[in-house]
């Protein structure tokens, strides 16, 4: 198949767009759409120093080196950041994502930090999840939203860029509408002011960006990434997400354009009269270890407590 711009070869169907793209002009397009998003849906605007959340994913690094290319067009100044979860497991999952995070971070010669999860606030996710019945990834979603916040405050950054995809937007979506979570549907736009006590704007550039066409990107463009999935997606409930999530790829190829629709009904129309329904009168507290903000008042913040639980029974069953 020729390119649609030019005589080339295609490497890349858009069948959304009806579109096929030799290398130099899907590199091209995919560059234009992430600048003109950033512009049209004001994702910037007011922001100085950005820091991008790198797990060594391809999302994230893709994130990372965009970003870093625009920001003189956007004026933002890029920061990064990484933490190390303690997800080895036999793996060295976690060891092995951050030596490729630090390697993007020398190439984008961007300021950067680790946060490492043992060193630092004295727990692992492994540790977690082999010395308590919790399950690995709400406690890994939640020490990493804490972290993340708090390290992009530390690093006087006013904006914190994660590198969440169309596909990852249309799976929570989905699954909010079948589980009813709408308070945290609520919550999750492509660009979340601070608010309820936080001073960090958090952003989500890639909302509206198909998983494949940023898989193919960061090959195309020779970014180092990890291709692993982390060792504990294989657990219950994340089999029932990634069964929601092939169920929408499915559906994606049969109805191209399916994906971006829902994302933008569900950001357009959806979300701000589930915002106005459960952004009221929150009683924002201040957590009692940390001083960092705590939801419904609460004297000592999830994150905190969480933690506390986790070293008790560390100590109690042995390291
Ligand atoms: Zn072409
Ligand atoms: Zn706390």
């Amino acid at each position: 198949m020729k390119c649609s711009l030019c005589e080339k070869e295609a490497v890349r169907e858009i069948p959304y767009m009806k579109l096929f793209l030799c290398r130099e002009h899907f590199i091209d397009w995919f560059n234009q759409r992430f600048i003109r998003d950033a512009k049209r849906y004001k994702l910037f605007e007011k922001s100085k120093r950005v820091a991008v959340a790198v797990s060594g994913g391809k999302d994230s690094t893709t994130m990372l080196h965009l970003l870093n290319e625009v920001s003189k067009q956007l004026n933002i100044e890029i920061i990064g950041v990484t933490i190390d979860l303690g997800i080895n497991n036999g793996t060295k999952y976690s060891s092995k994502s951050v030596e490729i995070a630090i390697d993007n971070f020398k190439i984008a010669q961007v300021e950067y930090k680790v946060i490492d999860l043992n060193k630092d606030y004295n727990f692992t996710i492994d540790r977690a999840k082999s010395r308590t019945n919790r399950p690995a990834c709400s406690v890994c979603g939640l020490s990493k939203r804490y972290i993340l916040n708090a390290a992009a405050e530390e690093m006087n950054a006013d904006t914190l860029a994660t590198g969440h995809n169309l596909d990852d937007m249309a799976q929570f979506i989905f699954s909010g509408y079948i589980y009813g979570n709408f308070e945290s549907l609520a919550r999750n736009s492509m660009i979340n002011p601070p608010e309820r006590g936080y001073k960090i704007k958090k952003v989500k550039p890639f909302f509206f960006t198909p998983e494949n066409e940023i898989l193919h990107y960061a090959i195309l463009k020779g970014y180092p990434f990890i291709y692993d999935p982390c060792p504990y997606s294989s657990e219950f409930g994340s089999v029932a997400q990634e069964r929601i999530g092939d169920m929408l790829k499915n559906m994606e190829t049969k109805m191209p354009g399916m994906m971006i629709n829902l994302v933008k009904t569900f950001e357009k129309q959806i979300r701000p009269a589930l915002h106005n329904i459960y952004s009221k009168d929150e009683d924002v507290g201040k957590c009692k270890l940390c001083g960092r903000p705590t939801s419904n008042g609460r004297d000592i913040c999830s994150f905190c407590s969480i933690k506390n639980k986790l070293i008790a029974a560390q100590l109690t069953n042995g390291l």
